[in-house]
C-alpha cells in the first residue's frame, strides 16, 4: 500500500503564509480534503484532476458557526459552487466521517492532503485525525502551519511576547462546549482563576461570540479591568480589522464594530502595542461595503479586486448565464466574427468543439471583441482579437469596424441584446447572422443577501440585466437605503437605471470591471465615511 496522508496547515488566510512544503504537497495530491478556513488560493495549485473535497463543518465545536458565507471566498472550490463537495449529513459525527474518508482514500493508494486552517495541531483536531490514522496503520506526516493566534495579532502590530511586557503566551479556546445542542450556551470549561493569574498574554481562538463572557469572567477572577485587549477579525486577509480596548470595554467595542468570526482575541499589555506598531497601510476601500449583483461565475474578479482594496464585498448575484443548445458552429462562411461578451466567447468555443473544431476554424475571419474582458477570454483560447473599440459599447465597435470591408458577419451574443451592431453592419450592406449563444436568467437571491445588498454603501450594476433582475428579485421597488450609492458600468446600464427611477451616483468611464473599480475608488476618495 502506498497511500499516505499529509495533515497540512494552510496558514491563517494570506496565501503568502502557506509554507513551501504545503504548496508542494497540494501540487502532488490525488485527494485534498479541506476545511472552511483555508485560503481559497491554496487550492489553485492543485492538479486539474485532483479530487477536492470540502469537508468544512457547519456546526461542531471547533468553528464559530454563525458565519453564513465562507470566510475566504467561494467559487470553483467552495461549498457554494456545489463542485467536489462531499455531503456530510448533520446527524452523523462529521469528524468520524472525515477520518473514515482519509483512511478510505489512503487505502485506495492515494496521496491525501488534509488541509486545515492555521496549524493542524492548534485547535484543528489534527491530533485526533493522526490518532485515527495510526490506529488504521496509515502512514502520515504533519506539516505545521502559521497559526492564527500568532499571525493575526502580528498583522495588527501585536507581538504576543515582548521583553518587559510578556514572557509567556497561552493559546486558549473560547469555545469548549460547542458540541452541545446549543451553540449559544455561553459556557466554557475554562479555569478562569488560573487564566486570570496566568503571567503573560492570553490568546483566545473561537471566542468572538463569547467575548462578553470571557472578559467578564477574567475580570471576576481577578484580571484588571484596565488590562489592554484587542480583537483581530479575519487576520492577514484583505478585510482584516482590529478593535482595541481594555478588558472592561473590548466586548462592547467589538459588538459596536460588528466584529464576526473568524477572530482572535488578545488579552495583555502587548495588545496596546498595536497603536504604535500597526503596519498595514490603510486601504482605500476599507470600511466600505459593496454589493456585487453580477452572475456568481463572473463576479470573482471584481469581488477580488474590491476585497484587495479593503472593501467588504456582498455577493448578491441576481443573474445566471444559461448556455442555449444549438447545432455545432461552422465559422467558415464569415469574414468577420464579433464577440460581445466573455460569455459569448466561452459559448462559441463550446459550439465549435461540439462540431469537432477548435480555434483554427476562426483562421479565415477577423475577430472583433467588445472590450478587455472579451479580449482576455479570447486570449485564453489562443486568439488575439483583431479589433477592440476605444469605448466598450456597441456603438464604438461599429465605429471601429467602419473601415473594414465586410461581406458576411457573425455576431455572437446573448439572446437578449441590443441590435445596434447587427443593424449598423446590415446598413453597410453586410450579410449578418446573429447567433444567440446564451441567455441571462434570474438567480434566486436569499432574503439575507437582498437585505445586505440594500444596506450596502455601494451597489454595482454591470449590465442592464443586473438592473432588471435585481428589481425583479426586489419585488419592483428597489428598496435601497438612501445612503446606498448606485454604481453603473456605463451609459446603457445607467439609462435602464434611470428608467426605473434609480439615478446612478457613479458611472464608470471605462465600461469594464477595471472602470468600475476606478470609479469606486474615485467616489470613495471624494466621499469620506
Ligand atoms: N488551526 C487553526 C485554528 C482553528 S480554530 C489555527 O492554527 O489557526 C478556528 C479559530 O481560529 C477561529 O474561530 C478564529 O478564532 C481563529 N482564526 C482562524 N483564522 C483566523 C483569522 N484569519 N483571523 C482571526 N482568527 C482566525
Amino acid at each position: 500500500m502506498s497511500g499516505r496522508v499529509y495533515l497540512v496547515g494552510a496558514g491563517p488566510g494570506d496565501p503568502g503564509l502557506l509554507t513551501a512544503r504545503a504548496l508542494e504537497l497540494i501540487a502532488q495530491a490525488d485527494t485534498i480534503l479541506y476545511d472552511r478556513l483555508i485560503p481559497l488560493q491554496a487550492l489553485e495549485g492543485a492538479r486539474a484532476d485532483a479530487e477536492l473535497l470540502f469537508v468544512g463543518k457547519e456546526g461542531g465545536g471547533e468553528s464559530d458557526r454563525s458565519r453564513e458565507t465562507r470566510a475566504f471566498g467561494a467559487g470553483r472550490f467552495g461549498d457554494a459552487s456545489g463542485a467536489s463537495v462531499s455531503l456530510i449529513g448533520p446527524r452523523f459525527d462529521q469528524q468520524e466521517q472525515i477520518e473514515a474518508l482519509l483512511i478510505e482514500r489512503a487505502r485506495g493508494d492515494r496521496t491525501v492532503v488534509r488541509l486545515k486552517g492555521g496549524d493542524p495541531f492548534v485547535f484543528g483536531r489534527g491530533g485526533e485525525e493522526a490518532l485515527a490514522l495510526r490506529a488504521a496503520s496509515i502512514p502520515f506526516e504533519i506539516v505545521p502551519g502559521v497559526t492564527a493566534g500568532v499571525a493575526a495579532p502580528a498583522y495588527a502590530g501585536i507581538p504576543v511576547t515582548h521583553r518587559g511586557l510578556s514572557t509567556a503566551v497561552a493559546l486558549v479556546t473560547g469555545h469548549t462546549r460547542g458540541d452541545g445542542p446549543d451553540p449559544d450556551d455561553g459556557e466554557t470549561d475554562l479555569d478562569w482563576p488560573a487564566l486570570a493569574a496566568f503571567p503573560g498574554t492570553l490568546v483566545f481562538y473561537m471566542g468572538v461570540r463569547q467575548l462578553p463572557h470571557i472578559a467578564a469572567s477574567l475580570i471576576d477572577a481577578g484580571r484588571a479591568p484596565s488590562e489592554p485587549a484587542a480583537v483581530v477579525e479575519r487576520g492577514t486577509l484583505p478585510e482584516q480589522r482590529a478593535v482595541t480596548g481594555t478588558l472592561a470595554t473590548i466586548a462592547e467595542r467589538a459588538q459596536a464594530a460588528g466584529v464576526r468570526p473568524p477572530s482572535i482575541t488578545v488579552v495583555g499589555p502587548v495588545a496596546e502595542l498595536a497603536e504604535q506598531l500597526a503596519w498595514q497601510p490603510p486601504r482605500p476601500l476599507s470600511g466600505r461595503t459593496i454589493a456585487v449583483t453580477r452572475a456568481r461565475a463572473q463576479a470573482s474578479s471584481l469581488a477580488r479586486q474590491l476585497r484587495d482594496l479593503g472593501a467588504t464585498v456582498v455577493q448578491a448575484p441576481v443573474i445566471r448565464i444559461q448556455p442555449l443548445d444549438g447545432p455545432p458552429l461552422d465559422p467558415s462562411p464569415y469574414d468577420l466574427i464579433c464577440l460581445v461578451s466573455p460569455n459569448a466567447v466561452a459559448c462559441l468555443f463550446e459550439r465549435l468543439a461540439s462540431g469537432g473544431r477548435d480555434a483554427r476554424a476562426l483562421a479565415g475571419a477577423r475577430v472583433a471583441a467588445i472590450g478587455p474582458g472579451t479580449t482576455h477570454a479570447l486570449a485564453d483560447y489562443g486568439i488575439a482579437a483583431d479589433i477592440v473599440p476605444e469605448r466598450f459599447v456597441a456603438e464604438s465597435l461599429v465605429d471601429a469596424l467602419a473601415e473594414l470591408p465586410i461581406q458576411r458577419a457573425l455576431v455572437a451574443r446573448a439572446r437578449e441584446a441590443r441590435d445596434v451592431l447587427p443593424d449598423a453592419l446590415r446598413a453597410r450592406g453586410a450579410d449578418v447572422d446573429v447567433l444567440a449563444l446564451y441567455e441571462t436568467i434570474a438567480e434566486p437571491l436569499s432574503e439575507r443577501a437582498m437585505a445586505a445588498a440594500r444596506a450596502a454603501d455601494y451597489i454595482t450594476f454591470t449590465s442592464s440585466s443586473t438592473v432588471r433582475f435585481f428589481l425583479q428579485a426586489a419585488g419592483g421597488s428597489a428598496g435601497l437605503s438612501p445612503a446606498t450609492r448606485i454604481v453603473s458600468i456605463g451609459p446603457v446600464t445607467s439609462a435602464i437605471l434611470r428608467e426605473h427611477g434609480l439615478a446612478p451616483h457613479v458611472e464608470a468611464q471605462s465600461h469594464d470591471v477595471e472602470g468600475v473599480v476606478q470609479a469606486l475608488l474615485a467616489d470613495a476618495a471624494s466621499h469620506a465615511d
